[in-house]
């Protein structure tokens, strides 16, 4: 039996599911690992799914992939792209698309653990194959280790995860120790006193609070975060009044942190309390501001060791030239949980999911930025072959490498 991994992927992609509502998405990864024989729990934290592949004594390898989609109309041209919608948390109908590449994925972790069952005479020990909802709520690894998954699987002695990106397809990026950001989401309430937009002088004018809040928040990084470390302060969303001639009561403003240095993260998360307070005060606010935490991700820190083990693994398999250093990166993911709830060594590498000769063409140019659209974007287009071969086999020689 080969599971048509082609097929699968142009599926969940033409059949993108929101961040916890992956309900069809997880019924077909729960079937193709029931199929390869593995024992298989469903439900784990809302949606997920966790398959166990025993194969005797030795390590206990834990691999993730997330499964979820985003609220992005997909622009990509594809003739599989998706048309799906969906209803967001706040009950607004959306266009959802895999713009982040999770459909990938579930793709490579079906055909490593058909890979890894295919050659179970090799290798010995236990792979749990984790099938995560909602990484993009930040939310869905939490979710699965609050139910349970600890005390209901086999403890882990490593915890394996993958993530496409706009690297050239064939390509591997790896480094040991920090990877990607801690991150931060706030949503922060700011209260004047509204009025007629006639008589400013009776009112406190939340959104002329808010818009200088917005510019201060700018200094944190360009004045108060050290030039040769790495932190950025975003204010995603900022909302204020409905009509011309209303003063209103309050202004929200949605911000997103990021650092992946956890003395940072003290340090900037205080600084923009204090911006936002001062800048409350500056304008004779009677009520203070209110600023809720929406999620906090961990910093992904790669285990140095683990991290270099795998990365020789590769080297061997795919060649010195395919396997990179791509740097550290301002975006965030909930994989490491897994590694930090149970105490084991994280290992979480890239792989490249562009057409090598239209990346290698940009980059002669000097346009990769814009013209090689990246995860999240209405554009983004993973190149079906090689991506998923080399996504299934950094994946298995991943796991072979703590298996053997
Ligand atoms: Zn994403
Ligand atoms: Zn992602």
């Amino acid at each position: 039996m080969t599971i048509d991994l082609e097929a699968l992927f142009i599926d969940l992609h033409r059949n993108p599911e929101l961040s916890f509502q992956e309900v069809r998405t997880a019924g077909i990864a729960a079937a193709h690992l029931r199929g390869l024989g593995l024992e298989v729990a469903e439900g784990i934290g809302r949606t997920g799914v966790v398959g166990v592949l025993s194969n005797g004594e030795g390590p206990v390898v834990w691999m993730r992939a997330d499964m979820d989609a985003l609220p992005v109309v997909e622009q990509s041209g594809l003739d599989y792209a998706s048309t799906a919608k969906g209803v967001d948390p706040e009950g607004h109908e959306v266009g959802v698309m895999h713009a982040c590449g999770h459909d990938m994925h579930v793709t490579a972790l079906i055909g490593a653990i058909e890979e890894l069952v295919a050659t179970k005479d090799q290798w010995s020990g236990t792979v749990v194959a984790i099938v995560q909802p909602a990484e993009e709520f930040g939310a869905g690894a939490r979710a699965m280790l609050d139910d349970g998954m600890q005390e209901r699987f086999p403890a882990p002695d490593v915890v394996l995860g993958q993530h496409v990106t706009p690297l050239p397809a064939g390509m591997i990026g790896v480094r040991p120790g920090p990877q990607m950001s801690a991150s931060d989401g706030l949503h922060v309430v700011m209260r004047g006193r509204g009025g007629h937009g006639s008589r400013p002088h009776s009112t406190i004018d939340p959104v002329v609070m808010a818009a200088a809040t917005v510019m201060r928040l700018q200094t944190i990084v360009s004045r108060e975060v050290d030039p040769h470390d790495l932190a950025v302060v975003t204010v995603g969303a900022l909302h204020a009044g409905t009509k011309n001639n209303i003063i209103p009561a309050e202004a929200t403003l949605d911000l997103s942190l990021r650092y992946p240095d956890e003395t940072l993260r003290e340090s900037v998360l205080a600084s923009v309390e204090r911006v936002i307070r001062a800048e409350a005060l500056a304008s004779g606010a009677i009520e203070e501001p209110t600023i809720e935490t929406l999620h906090t991700l961990p910093a992904t820190i790669n285990d140095e060791s683990a991290t270099e083990r795998a990365t020789a693994a590769f080297r061997a398999a795919f060649g010195e030239d395919a396997v990179v250093d791509p740097g550290l990166f301002t975006g965030s993911e909930d994989v490491s949980w897994f590694a930090r709830d149970t105490g084991v060594p994280l290992v979480f590498w890239f792989w490249g999911g562009i057409d090598p000769a239209r990346y290698a063409a940009a980059a002669a140019n000097g346009t990769l930025h814009s013209e090689i659209a990246t995860n999240h974007s209405p554009f983004f287009a993973v190149e079906i072959h090689p991506t998923i071969e080399v996504g299934v086999r950094a994946l298995t020689v991943a796991a072979r490498e703590f298996l053997d």
